[in-house]
């Protein structure tokens, strides 16, 4: 009884049956009906069953009356008052217990995902997903020159490039301070390559305002595919290691991650044919 409860209430807190407040009240008209029928039920065999062992105290027939004209609709109205009260105070609670998991799920600069929200994302992806992780290039000489306000709007902007270039069914983050991820089914592996280049192309383009002034950045990024259903951690260091890659030969570019040929010694050996693409500008 007492889990049943508390499965209930449970339920309710995610909006189960009290989804609106519209919900609330036909709920309530519902629940009170049936407790009014039930309570007049109730009141009619006590009396019967007073009558059959000879102890009610006044005559049947006028009690019935009574009793059938004012248990229904008090009961009635106690009831509808008593769970509109409960179930309007679920509602608010299941509201801003929404609103909580909004938040903590979201990143307020950019409107993307958190880390922590992504990695669940991950999770729940089974392993079967792929990854590009990008990078502002150069970052800090935007901040140490136009001042950390300015950093925020291009990392609002840049976020926005990366929303505005994936569809619903990717799922986009900011992990950092100025890195972003993107998680994607290893289905589509092909288009989504094509559109990460994208989406440096178009960041490459920004003119973001600073008073008279326009600041222009670059991106990098790595992507991990094929991954096999390994870790997340596996395919992250991955993803990092081809977008260490791309920092390393240059910046503005995106690495594959198969595509990096061979690592050397420590040092990374980058035939040019592993880059996607090459920019000519820096940001600073
Ligand atoms: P690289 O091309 O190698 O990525 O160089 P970088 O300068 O972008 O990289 P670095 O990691 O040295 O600098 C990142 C900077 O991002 C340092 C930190 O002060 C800044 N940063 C981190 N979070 C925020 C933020 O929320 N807002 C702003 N404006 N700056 C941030
Ligand atoms: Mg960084
Ligand atoms: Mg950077």
């Amino acid at each position: 009884m007492r889990d049943a409860t508390k499965n209930w209430i449970v339920r309710q807190l995610t909006l189960g049956e009290f989804s609106s407040r519209r919900a609330v009240v036909s709920r309530a008209v519902w629940m009170a009906a049936k407790i009014a029928m039930l309570a007049y039920g109730m009141n009619i065999c006590a009396h019967l069953g007073l009558v059959s062992l000879g102890l009610l105290p006044y005559d049947l027939w006028p009690a019935l009356v009574i009793a059938t004209v004012l248990t229904p609709p008090v009961s009635f109205m106690v009831a509808v008052v008593a769970y509109s009260v409960v179930g309007f105070a679920v509602y608010d609670l299941a509201v801003s217990r929404a609103e909580f998991e909004r938040i903590s799920r979201i990143d307020m600069l950019s409107g993307l995902l958190n880390r922590r929200a992504f990695q669940r994302a991950f999770n729940d992806a089974g392993g079967d997903a792929s990854l590009v992780l990008f990078d502002i290039d150069r970052f800090k000489a935007i901040n140490d020159t136009f001042g950390h306000s300015v950093g925020d709007d291009v990392i609002a902007a840049v976020a926005d490039v990366i929303r505005a270039g994936f569809t619903q069914d990717e799922v986009c983050a900011r992990i950092g301070g100025e890195e972003f991820a993107v998680l994607w089914s290893s289905a589509r592996v092909e288009s989504i390559a094509e559109r990460v280049e994208q989406v440096r192309e178009r960041v490459a383009a920004l003119e973001i305002p600073c008073g008279a002034k326009r600041v222009s950045v670059t991106i990098s990024g790595g992507i991990a595919d094929l991954p096999h259903g390994r870790s997340f951690n596996e395919i992250f260091s991955e993803a990092d290691r081809a977008l260490y890659v791309a920092k390393a030969s240059g910046r503005d570019r995106i690495v594959r991650h198969r595509d990096i040929d061979s690592l050397a010694n420590g040092e990374i050996v980058m035939p040019k044919a592993l880059v996607l693409s090459a920019g000519a500008r820096l940001a600073g």
